[in-house]
């Protein structure tokens, strides 16, 4: 049914009556908002139903994709967008007086994820059903997703995010297909008659794993995939338990709330390990109730056999947080379903592919030996004897391997190594950018490379264009549109086509009018967040992404302070304005992170107030970074700083956005930067600073000293005084820790080494910048070659190679 702006009215009128006791008159945007989502959710839901017949009616292989995070913001315009709602809707609340994006702006972001990591998830679930995949998402419907960010004189506070407190219209809670996860107990064993061990479990404590579904749309394709994000709840029989004393009662609530908080928050560290055992049981909880499930599905398709599990079957661990997937499916097929070790091993290992997100060593998950034994028997019985045979395979089968056992075993140092447990238990093993996985295979994973090397591939990582283009972006996708036509929105790639009018003059004009109008909003958003105003004529210089040393927001703070100097020791420098934007979480133990906080916030108070400086320096920090914010930032970014200590940045996936949207890269040679720079030319991208090898062989052989530079480089050395004596901030607001920590723990991300090109790469920024057309030709190819890095491209990538499966038609 095409809707009119009458018809669309009229619907509206009667959801808001029927769900919400109101007028169209006496509605409020929360009204108008919960209104628009019901309309939009009975189109899916016929979709869906759909989808899932197609799916039970098709040979193809299923996808599973578990992931502890998935950071999938606001859904309401991606949602209304597919299925070719958003023109009508945005049209008919227009007509009623109504902003829509106060209207859509009314849903809270679901903040699921950290970073990265977790929007990929998000992004690869746009791409598998826009391509018409049968893949689906699953993870863990946290209470409280990533904290809300506030900063108090400079400090970071951390807020609860609530995300569930008025409802998720999205999600469909279905409790009839609720499973049980079991933790701790005993382990029996029993011989068979035919001699054969089994295994059984008592006592354990059983917790209510009950499946929340959200609808994940194809664009305009009429497939609806799902979400399912399990919560953890007391199991039914007990909820309705009798106390018959005050002291059982107690004891039953404070049992209820310790269940509770299995799905009870995020754990906020992005590319840090947290050894806490509430997180493994959120994590086993997770891989648990996911692989009951497939097995479920499974066989109301395909009857009782699991032998062919992997010809219907796939699933991709995100990173090794679900890697307890591996004996887990072990233990079902061997305990449940009476398989042998051998072919439950075949099955599990023609099963399970594994991707590897970051070779930073503070993020490899290790689980004491005690813990997993403790809280699940069963499962340590199985990785131990996984350890076992791979230990006792490598010593006979590869003899000249045997030296290395201490590093590739699954169990060492009274350790569980996840990674090692992923990669042995899985049939494909994959980086994330061609050079992350070049070092995956050359040096952090070398063992198992030559063990086996045909389980490692690359799958550079990509973002959806349709959210962070088409969506975000609605005045460059139409200059896009008019100039090559729409063909790019289905297939990225044909956005090379704008190659073609990188020296037509009246295009370059329109690319720079778009930026510019997306600036004057986000001007506007700084205004009213912040007060500050900023100069729409200043290069919006942009670094927005987790706090983390590796990524350097320290360099580009210290560019800030040099340049400012340079300006108070000569006012009159002929200096292209600029306004720096950052936005960053912390991990909120992670204290080196938050003192840079507090030092961005310092030196822009300094920076923003000094009436000299006027409006050639702005600096601003937004606070609370998520999707949303991401939105409203990257179409107006010209300057994207992708400035990681090279090699330590596995492939980033902000460097995409904002390449798509227009903006210029200053970056090292780190992860998908490398790529994004063989694409649009060494002239089209702002490359400095100590490649991978140079890093990798100073870490190695050493060779760097801090303080040398420090002594040498007057720049350096008069901003790390600054920091000292409290140049910026009152007396007691001193950077000494990060001061100390730079020379004397000899600043191990090279912060300091890769301040000379920095500076110098900057210096060469702003003279492009002066020749705008210049620069809107570079914008342009950005634009252009950004095709290649739509996660369009990647999930292709996945099926093809990893997954075996075609799209369902
Ligand atoms: C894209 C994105 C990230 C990842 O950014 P990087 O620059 O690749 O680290 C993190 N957080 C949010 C909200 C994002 O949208």
């Amino acid at each position: 049914m095409e809707y009119t702006v009458e018809t669309f009215q009229d619907h509206l009128a009667e959801k808001l009556k029927k769900d919400r006791g109101r007028t169209l008159q006496e509605a409020n945007e929360k009204d108008l908002y919960y209104a628009v989502a019901a309309i939009a959710q009975e189109r899916l839901n016929e979709k869906w139903v759909n989808t899932r017949e197609k799916y039970k009616q098709n040979e193809e292989r299923q996808v599973y994709y578990i992931s502890m995070e998935f950071l999938i913001g606001r859904l309401m315009e991606n949602n209304l967008m597919n299925c070719g709602l958003l023109d009508i809707c945005n049209k008919t609340l227009i007509s009623l007086g109504k902003d829509p994006e106060k209207v859509y702006s009314q849903e809270h972001d679901a903040g699921l994820g950290n970073g990265g990591l977790g929007r990929l998830a998000a992004c690869f679930l746009d791409s598998i059903a826009s391509l018409r995949y049968a893949g689906h998402g699953s993870g863990i419907r946290y209470r409280y997703g990533l904290f809300e960010q506030r900063i108090i004189h400079g400090n970071q506070v951390e807020l609860p995010d609530y995300w569930l407190k008025e409802d998720y219209p999205w999600e469909t809670r279905r409790p009839e297909e609720s499973l049980t996860v079991h933790f701790g107990g005993e382990v029996h064993m029993h011989h068979r008659a035919d001699n054969v061990l089994e295994f059984s479990y008592e006592d354990t404590d059983e917790v209510r794993a009950v499946p929340y579904d959200v609808p994940v749309s194809g664009y305009h394709n009429d497939v609806v995939n799902t979400l399912r994000l399990w919560s953890a709840e007391l199991p039914e029989q007990e909820s309705d338990i009798l106390a018959e004393s005050e002291s059982k009662y107690y004891h039953h609530l404070d049992h209820m709330h310790s269940i509770e908080q299995i799905s009870g928050f995020l754990y906020p560290d992005d590319s840090q390990y947290e050894g806490k055992e509430l997180r493994i049981k959120q994590q086993y909880f997770l891989v648990s109730a996911t692989i009951q499930n497939i097995i479920r599905e499974f066989k109301e398709k395909n009857g009782r056999d699991l032998h062919k599990l992997h010809e219907k079957a796939v699933i991709q661990i995100n990173d090794t947080h679900p890697s307890l997937a591996v004996p887990e499916l072990m233990r079902i097929l061997m305990d449940n379903e009476k398989f042998s070790w051998e072919d439950a091993w075949e099955v599990t290992t023609k099963t399970i592919a594994y991707t590897n997100h970051t070779t930073l060593s503070e993020a490899l998950e290790k689980w004491p030996v005690e813990m997993i034994k403790n809280l699940l028997p069963r499962i340590y019985m199985i990785i131990y004897e996984i350890n076992e045979r791979f230990c006792r395979g490598i010593w006979f089968d590869h003899p000249e391997l045997r030296d290395k056992i201490p590093e590739v075993a699954v169990i060492a140092d009274d350790q569980i190594h996840m990674a090692r447990l992923a990669i042995v238990g899985s049939f494909s093993v994959n980086g994330v950018a061609q050079l992350h996985t070049e070092i995956l295979k050359k040096k952090e994973m070398k063992p198992f490379y030559d063990l086996f090397p045909s389980k490692f591939n690359n799958k550079t990582n990509g973002i959806t264009h349709r959210r962070w283009l088409l969506q975000v972006n609605p005045a460059l996708s139409q200059t896009i549109t008019e100039a090559i036509g729409p063909q790019w929105i289905r297939q990225p790639a044909k956005l090379i086509g704008l190659m073609r009018y990188s020296n037509d003059r009246p295009f370059l004009d329109d690319i720079a009018s778009v930026k510019h109008q997306n600036k004057l909003a986000l001007a506007e958003l700084i205004k009213s967040r912040t007060g500050i105003t900023i100069n729409e004529h200043s290069i919006f210089d942009v670094q927005i992404k987790r706090l983390h040393e590796y990524k350097r927001q320290l360099l580009n703070i210290f560019h800030v302070i040099y340049l400012y100097n340079e300006l108070k020791d000569n006012p009159s420098l002929d200096l292209t304005p600029r306004t720096f934007i950052f936005a960053a979480k912390a991990a909120p133990s992670y204290h080196m992170a938050k003192e840079v906080i507090k030092l961005i916030h310092h030196v822009a108070s300094v920076v923003n107030h000094d009436k000299e400086i006027n409006d050639k320096l702005k600096v601003i920090f937004l606070e609370n970074y998520n999707v949303s914010l991401a939105e409203k930032i990257i179409p107006a970014a010209e300057l994207s700083e992708q400035i990681s200590t090279a090699s330590k940045e596995a492939s980033g996936t902000g460097n995409m956005k904002m390449m798509m949207n227009g903006a210029m890269t200053v970056g090292t040679l780190d992860g998908a930067n490398i790529e994004i720079k063989d694409l649009v030319g060494d002239d089209n991208i702002f490359i400095f600073g100590l490649n991978s090898e140079q890093v990798l062989d100073y870490y190695a052989n050493g060779g760097y000293n801090a303080k040398d530079i420090y002594h040498t480089d007057e720049r350096v050395r008069r901003i790390m005084d600054q920091l000292q004596v409290g140049a910026f901030g009152s007396q007691e607001i001193e950077f000494k820790d990060i001061f100390y920590h730079m020379l004397y723990h000899n600043d191990p991300y090279f912060v300091l080494k890769d301040f000379d090109p920095y500076i110098e790469t900057h210096e060469l920024v702003e003279r492009s910048y002066r020749n705008q057309e210049y620069w809107q030709k570079m914008s342009v190819a950005n634009i252009a070659y950004s095709g290649k890095f739509s996660s369009d491209r990647t999930i292709h990538e996945y099926a093809s190679d990893i997954w075996k499966i075609k799209p369902v038609k």
